[in-house]
């Protein structure tokens, strides 16, 4: 149930940095964003809170297993009063042949009794755009840049009509660039014609930041709007349009920011390695090394890495506790372990770790890795962030009550291959 005022946008994440990102939109174009990790099953505060996106794991789950997570979202998120709902996933519109973008999408519109929807995966920022249908990364097609080798959802072709045409029994259509070009009212009235002709999904062209603010006015009155974080940023200013959101000054403003500051990380990716490299460069004695295979044999790599961290954090230097290590190193305890179990006995050891630090005073918490920080975030027990200022593209500082606990815990949660190399010293600078 929630407490507190109405909120205006409503969004269902298909996974957690996903969410995290759009919500992080979402606060740089105005609102004040709460992101709810999973199906709420308890009350959730909502005073003063204007965006709420809900970060579910549904983006590769079976597809009648996402539809049925996506209703109960749908079915909360209408209880509080959601004017708009947003239907969130990947700017490389991963899904399958299977789904999930469309089979979501068809059961999202039939539960709320709408007949259209539009697709707007674009973020140009970050370099994914859409030309008649084509989604491009850079100046590569979709199904040239990487992801048609993704190990789950591999990507190998790039006409979005045609991919989603594959998941959903119903027509897709097309909002095309020169038509963007037209406006605002000739984008309303293209999506109205082709609604009367049946069209249920509307893939949409998008080159730029204005071709997302002419979608956005075209699409503000539609129960539900689909695609990436870049349609988030430009949404808000259409509500304040439309008279359902006050301009506010410092949406992403929170709690003075107490209580030590540890950075641990699990990500292997490349930007995290160098952002590693760069810590250690700083700070030589800051840093402490885990290693799955050590993990495996016993705790006591574990008890000297909370001893290191407690002396260090005694005295207020910065502590870097990773498990990050190059592919060789990775690929040699995955042999050895097999992938799962490397991965779990890291992710259990960050999460003892966490726990440990925070009751011990630790109150500014960087976690680099989605499956790191999804684990982390799960073992303090946490179910929502308040979404704060933005460290860099796509990764906020974020907030969490804890119970025990009087001031609430900042936390910021990077996916692997976000923020630039200096993340792990500069997140504590900007952070107030
Ligand atoms: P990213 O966001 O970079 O993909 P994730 O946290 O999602 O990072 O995934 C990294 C995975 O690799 C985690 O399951 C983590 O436990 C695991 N891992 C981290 N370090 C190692 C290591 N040295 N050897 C094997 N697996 C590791």
């Amino acid at each position: 149930m929630g407490v507190g005022a109405k909120i205006v946008l409503g969004a269902i994440a298909d996974d957690f940095t996903g969410a995290t990102d759009l919500a992080n939109n979402l606060v740089r174009g105005g609102m004040r964003c709460l992101q709810v990790i999973g199906v709420p099953s308890q009350e959730v505060n909502l005073n003063n809170i204007d965006a709420v996106v809900v970060a579910l794991k549904s983006r590769s789950c079976p597809a009648d297993e996402a539809v049925t997570d996506s209703l109960a979202v749908l079915g909360w998120l209408r209880q509080q009063g959601a004017r708009q709902l947003f239907f969130k996933y990947c700017s490389t519109f991963d899904s399958t042949d299977q789904g999930n973008i469309g089979p979501v999408a068809d059961a999202l519109l039939e539960a709320l009794g709408a007949n259209q929807t539009v697709m707007v995966p674009a973020f140009p920022v970050n370099g994914r755009t859409v030309y008649q249908g084509h989604l491009f990364v850079g100046d590569r097609l979709l199904n040239d840049c990487g992801m048609q080798h993704h190990p789950l959802n591999p990507m190998q072709d790039a006409d979005l009509v045609r991919v989603l045409s594959r998941q959903t029994p119903h027509p897709v259509g097309l909002a095309n660039r020169a038509m963007l070009a037209q406006g605002a009212d000739a984008t309303r009235a293209h999506l109205s014609t082709l609604a009367e002709q049946g069209v249920r999904h509307v893939i949409c062209d998008t080159l730029d930041e204005q071709d997302l603010d002419v979608l956005a006015e075209a699409t503000v009155l539609m129960p539900l709007v689909t695609g990436g974080s870049g349609l988030g940023q430009a949404l808000p200013a259409q509500y304040r349009k439309q008279g359902w959101l006050e301009t506010i000054t410092q949406p992403g403003r929170l709690t003075p920011a107490s209580g030590s500051a540890l950075v641990l990380s699990g990500s292997c990716s490349r930007a995290t390695l160098a952002q590693v490299a760069d810590f250690l460069d700083k700070h030589p004695d800051g840093g402490f090394a885990l290693d799955p295979l050590s993990l495996s044999e016993g705790d006591k790599q574990q008890e000297q890495a909370l001893v290191f961290a407690r002396e260090r954090l005694s005295s207020n230097s910065p502590v870097l506790i990773y498990a990050s290590a190059d592919p060789d190193k990775v690929c040699a305890a995955q042999q050895a372990l097999g992938v799962a179990r490397a991965g779990a006995l890291v992710e259990e050891t960050m999460s003892q770790l966490a726990v440990a630090l925070v009751n011990e005073g630790v109150g500014r918490l960087l976690v680099a890795g989605g499956e790191t920080s999804g684990a982390v975030v799960s073992a303090l027990g946490i179910t929502t962030l308040r979404i704060g200022e933005q460290i860099d593209p796509g990764v906020p500082w974020t907030q969490a009550a804890l119970a025990g606990r009087d001031a609430p815990l900042s936390l910021a949660l990077k996916s692997g291959n976000f923020g630039g190399v200096d993340f792990f010293t500069r997140a504590f600078e900007v952070l107030v």
